[in-house]
């Protein structure tokens, strides 16, 4: 096939071109047009290209959502090199394995994450070679430049340095299959991998999404999931932004705040998870906010329960859900506004351009039944093609040019989906399989319940014991038998749980998944004590 150029810079300039004054990014109360921000991603290339920063070059890049980050992330691929978003919550060692894995010729840090990556800078093993180190301080000014101290530069000094009498670099050719971002896994199941997302990836993502989702050139997009996961970042953001959009981007999420930012701003798409929705129905705000701007509002990263999507409904909103990866780039499914009424709880059919199979994951045989669980495993050219330097990884990973998703779902008898849970996640008890989302979905049912984790753990007499970890409102306190009584309505009874833990909080990461091994951890613990 001749050359298409995916190069996402590309349709930013030409945006610029055709609309230069158009109103491209709002962040914390400052605004760029596309001509202003896609001069300052030329600033930045020239300067990345000025320090010999070369195609395929990896930079990493630790900060919260920021226009510092997005234009970073286009510098980046104008000269065809890498960007690899880290989770800021990561601990130092976390960071360490990741910068070993990834190498990168460039590390930029805000400030507030500085004496994370100085604690990390201080173990024996950590080589940072001819790393250049930048401190973002365009956006987040730091107060005294003068007193960083090497081996640091503040980012924007060092661009000004590097950009005079640089000329500026031409855009790199992105080919389908050439890298674009390296994104790490968040780890829920076990040590972080490099997904590797080329920009083929990237463009086929949107492709779908345009070709079921209702977005308009000119839409505003709500940018308050972390970037650094590709929910927040691809799902719709990159794509806005290369297609007439405006991104209305925040730091983090704050509930109250994206209510006002989505009436303020008129916003029409933005996707958000789970928790976040419910974050901002708990908010006394909720009742009289108006937020029916939104026709694209696409939750996924975990199961929708279904009284947030009546609360939505209530409002007039509509919640999407839809299912997928990092490895997926993200979307594989997606269940359209129109149809969420008569498939609650489905998260929709696959993507226009992307297959899905249920398979037996102990045979590899396709299970043909409606309504018989499998694994989901994916097909299409938004499907990563491999973990960066990770063989084994890759081939543990496809089947046969399918990515085995480690997702058990099932079909309907009108070929829609439904996710049930992790497969690492599912629970054997006297011999029966348990899925802990199923037995979640119930447990928040109960009166007062907040939030619910469930796992199994080691039991002598039923090899595993489905235990709840469960947070109530203030003045609940169920006990477990409370709590069996309740759900044995909803549940078989070898579902039920056989032991309750309630706690204040229940252990959820970053991007408001819970986080099963913290939840395991807690619930062996207090198990152990008792
Ligand atoms: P790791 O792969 O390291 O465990 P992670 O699972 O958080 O990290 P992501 O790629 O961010 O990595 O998340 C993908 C997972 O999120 C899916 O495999 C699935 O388990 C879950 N998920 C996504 N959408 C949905 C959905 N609509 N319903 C239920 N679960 C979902």
């Amino acid at each position: 096939m001749s050359f298409i150029d995916r190069n996402p810079v590309v349709g930013l300039e030409r945006q610029t071109i055709y609309f230069p004054e158009q109103l491209l990014l709002t962040y914390e109360g400052r605004t760029w047009n596309n001509a202003e921000f896609f001069a300052e991603v030329r600033e930045q290339a020239t300067a990345l290209h000025a320090a010999e920063v070369k195609p395929g070059d990896r930079v990493v890049y630790l900060g919260l959502n920021s226009v510092s980050f997005m234009r970073t992330m286009f510098a980046c691929w104008w000269l065809g090199a890498v960007f690899v978003p880290l989770n800021f919550r990561l601990a130092p060692r976390e960071i360490a394995g990741l910068l070993e894995q990834s190498a990168p010729r460039v590390l930029l840090v805000e400030p507030g994450h500085l004496e994370t990556i100085e604690t990390m800078l201080g173990y024996p093993d950590v080589e940072i070679g001819d790393m250049v180190l930048l401190l973002i301080d365009d956006d987040h000014a730091i107060e005294n430049p003068s007193a960083i101290d090497a081996p640091w530069t503040p980012a924007s000094t060092w661009i000004a340095e590097h950009v005079a009498d640089a000329a500026d670099p031409a855009v790199q050719g992105a080919d389908e299959d050439d890298l674009a971002i390296l994104m790490f896994t968040s780890g829920t199941t076990g040590k972080p991998k490099g997904v590797e997302l080329s920009y083929g990836n990237i463009w086929w993502n949107s492709v779908n999404v345009d070709s079921l989702v209702d977005t308009r050139r000119g839409d505003t997009n709500l940018a308050v999931a972390p970037l650094f996961h590709i929910g927040g970042l691809n799902a719709l953001t990159i794509r806005v932004m290369v297609r007439g959009g405006h991104v209305v981007v925040r730091r983090t999420f704050d509930p109250r705040q994206a209510l006002k930012d989505i009436e303020e701003y008129q916003v029409n798409q933005a996707f958000l998870v789970p928790a976040m929705l419910s974050a901002m129905a708990q908010t006394d705000e909720f009742a009289d906010s108006k937020i029916e701007s939104l026709r694209a509002l696409i939750c996924a990263g975990a199961p929708v329960p279904t009284i947030l999507l009546r609360q939505y409904q209530a409002k007039g909103v509509e919640v999407q859900q839809a299912w997928g990866l990092t490895e997926t780039a993200p979307f594989a499914t997606y269940l359209p506004a129109e149809l969420t009424h008569q498939r609650p709880g489905s998260c929709g059919v696959p993507m226009p351009f992307t297959q899905i199979k249920v398979v037996d994951p102990l045979t590899s045989i396709d299970v043909e039944e409606s309504g018989q669980t499998g694994e989901l495993w994916v097909k299409g050219p938004n499907v990563t093609r491999r973990y960066w330097n990770n063989p084994k990884a890759t081939e543990d990973a496809f089947s046969d040019g399918w990515f085995r998703s480690g997702d058990i779902g099932y079909r309907d008898a009108d070929g829609f989906l439904y996710v049930v849970d992790r497969l690492k996640d599912m629970i054997i008890t006297g011999g029966e399989n348990v899925y802990p989302a199923e037995v979640e979905r119930a447990l928040m049912e109960y009166p007062g319940a907040l939030d619910v984790a469930v796992v199994g753990v080691a039991d002598d007499q039923w090899g595993e014991a489905v235990v709840a970890v469960l947070s109530c409102v203030d003045g609940t306190v169920p006990s477990i038998e409370d709590v069996r009584e309740f759900s044995a309505g909803l549940l078989a009874r070898y579902k039920l749980p056989k032991r309750l833990i309630l706690t204040g909080s229940v252990p959820r990461n970053g991007s408001g998944k819970l986080d099963k091994a913290a939840v395991r951890l807690l619930a062996n613990k207090t198990l152990e004590v008792k």
